[in-house]
């Protein structure tokens, strides 16, 4: 029978489970493998840096709805990858990280890039684990994909000797592993599901909150069906945005704080009560919280479940629709000219209103907030955002709006700043059909900024923006909050650095924009560049907000 390396059959199996792209920064020992991929179809996509390679890699897979890969080398090349780990551990999204590693044979000798990754991947990971022969490849990344997948996704490490992806056996020796099977939907308890239904048909201020864990289970009808069927006004956790429309009329995103301090009953789905909420404080303590998550140990966490729903959150919202079916009605009717609905809307209405001389400002240098009036006004409605930087992040979460699902990415539950440029890449990547937004603080913009290559040479005409105030927090920090002895500055940046130059170092469009009336043609143009380009903004350094007030500590400015 025929021979086959090891390389190959990590191909082999990549392509068994349906991998489409492969994220990687190729070195030794997984060249071959890289090759191998390309030649079964499953196409490399090579970064800048490994880190990158696994935010691209989950960029993809969170916009795809599937499981990122990434196929690295040895020793620095994967703890290089641990910060996108972290990054998929801490957000629940399905990675598989397969990384290189010094041979089998000398191990423990002191041989190149030699590490005990397994181990230390093994508190970010669902399962970290060494391929420890060949033939045992296929089934390992079989399970792989398994484990990243089911209950609540996460990631995986499978560790790669070089002797191992070296070593070449019988074909017979190989075992089959077949593809992943999906994940099973399990259904809520029944008489949770019941009761649940009866706390909503009584609710006088109900709320919803809406979160991004609703992309595996993709129960967008039905989230939008309960939200229809009740009148049931809804908030969006900053990447579960989209799910319902931005637009939507029961949108309460803007009066967020009123909603969360005034609700008698809260359904929290495919979203976590923890600091992106507040860790739930502000919710009445009489307040009935109805909770549904994948994870029973989520249930109750920082703040006790009036009723906890262990289940897939769209066959839970089917079953509780069920539940519904014939008694919304009233509901449905008395929310609809509740107090409750209007004084949401009039808090929405109030701050809402309150941006709009921000927006409007002719100031020059230009504030974060005309920045982003102009970029929401030639968005496509449908498009790809992603966000990364503080006060980028923060601008855009009240000014750029999504109204289609899995659709924005930003730093998300860690609070990974550098992840713009390289989500953008997986994201175009995975949807080729959207135009893809990637709108960048510059502090942000300078941890992954390479990867504008990235998207050069693989034809991705994504629309990079920065907002460039010329550092962290813009001169906020190092005017008024500290100062460096002798002038030195530690927080802000060469003022008016020309990153539009770095793309056009590349071959991609640059613009440079020092004036409000220029945003708009230039945003135009790069829109219509057909390849990558990148838009330098700069905006004034002390444009801040919230305004720092006398006293505070500079890191309270940043949630601690
Ligand atoms: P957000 O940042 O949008 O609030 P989180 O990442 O904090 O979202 O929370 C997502 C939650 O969704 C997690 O608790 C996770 O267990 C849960 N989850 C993931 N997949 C499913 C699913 N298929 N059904 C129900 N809950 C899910």
């Amino acid at each position: 029978m025929a021979e086959v390396e090891g390389s190959t059959l990590v191909a082999r199996a990549l392509h068994e489970q349906g991998t489409e792209h492969v994220f990687t920064v190729v070195g030794g020992p997984v060249i071959e493998a890289v090759g191998a991929c390309g030649d079964l179809g499953v196409r490399p996509i090579g970064a800048r840096h490994e880190q990158a390679a696994v935010f691209a890699a989950l960029g993809e897979g969170y916009v795809a709805g599937r499981v990122g890969v990434a196929l690295l080398a040895s020793g620095p090349a994967v703890t290089n990858a641990m910060t996108g780990v972290h990054v998929a551990w801490d957000n629940c999204w399905p990675l598989v990280v397969l990384g290189g590693s010094a041979a089998l044979a000398t191990s423990g000798l002191g041989g190149f890039q030699e590490a005990d990754s397994v181990t230390m991947m093994q508190s970010i990971t669902k399962w970290s684990v060494r391929a420890d022969r060949a033939e045992r490849i296929p089934e390992l990344i079989a399970r792989a994909h398994h484990v990243a997948m089911s209950g609540r996704p996460g990631p995986v490490y499978v560790d790669l000797p070089s002797d191992v992806l070296s070593a070449t056996i019988d074909e017979s020796r190989v075992r089959p592993a077949g593809r992943a099977a999906p994940p099973a939907r399990p259904m809520g308890d029944p008489s949770a599901i019941e009761r649940a239904a009866e706390l909503l048909l009584e609710a006088e201020r109900p709320l919803l909150i809406v979160g991004k864990g609703l992309r595996w289970s993709q129960a967008y009808e039905e989230v939008s069906r309960l939200v229809d069927d009740l009148n049931l006004p809804f908030l969006s956790s900053p990447m579960g945005r989209g799910a319902i429309p931005d637009d939507h009329a029961l949108n309460v995103g803007a009066a967020r704080s009123f909603a969360l301090r005034g609700a008698d009953t809260v359904v929290v789905v495919g979203a976590r009560l923890n600091w992106v909420f507040g860790f739930g404080r502000s919710i009445p303590a009489d307040a009935n919280v109805i909770q549904i998550d994948i994870d029973p140990e989520e249930i109750g966490r920082n703040r006790p479940a009036t009723v906890g729903i262990v289940g897939d959150a769209g066959t839970v919202l089917r079953q509780l629709l069920m539940a519904l079916e014939g008694r919304s009605e009233p509901a449905r009717s008395r929310a609809a000219e509740s107090p409750w609905l209007s004084d949401l809307r009039e808090h929405r209405a109030k701050n809402e209103a309150a941006l709009q001389p921000l927006m409007d400002s002719d100031a020059v240098p230009m504030n974060h907030h005309r920045l982003f009036r102009d970029l929401r006004d030639v968005l496509p409605r449908e498009c790809i955002i992603t966000v990364d930087g503080q006060i980028t992040f923060a601008t855009a979460r009240q000014l750029l709006p999504s109204h289609i699902p899995a659709a924005r990415l930003n730093p998300a539950t860690n609070g990974c700043m550098g992840v713009g440029v390289p989500f953008a890449v997986g994201a175009q990547l995975a949807r080729p059909d959207l135009r893809v937004l990637s709108v960048n603080g510059d502090s942000s913009f300078g941890f992954n900024g390479l990867e504008v290559e990235t998207a050069l040479r693989y034809d991705l005409p994504i629309v990079f923006v920065v907002d460039n105030n010329d550092g962290i927090m813009g001169g906020i920090l190092e005017s008024r909050m500290f100062k460096q002895p002798h002038g030195e500055r530690v927080a802000m940046y060469r003022p008016q650095a020309r990153y539009d130059r770095v793309i056009e170092a590349f071959g991609g469009h640059g613009e440079h924009v020092t004036r409000p009336e220029e945003l708009r043609p230039a945003l135009e143009r790069a829109f219509a560049a057909g390849r990558a380009a990148l838009v330098n903004v700069v905006v004034d350094p002390l444009a801040m907000w919230p305004a720092p007030t006398e006293g505070r500590r500079a890191s309270a400015l940043m949630g601690y």
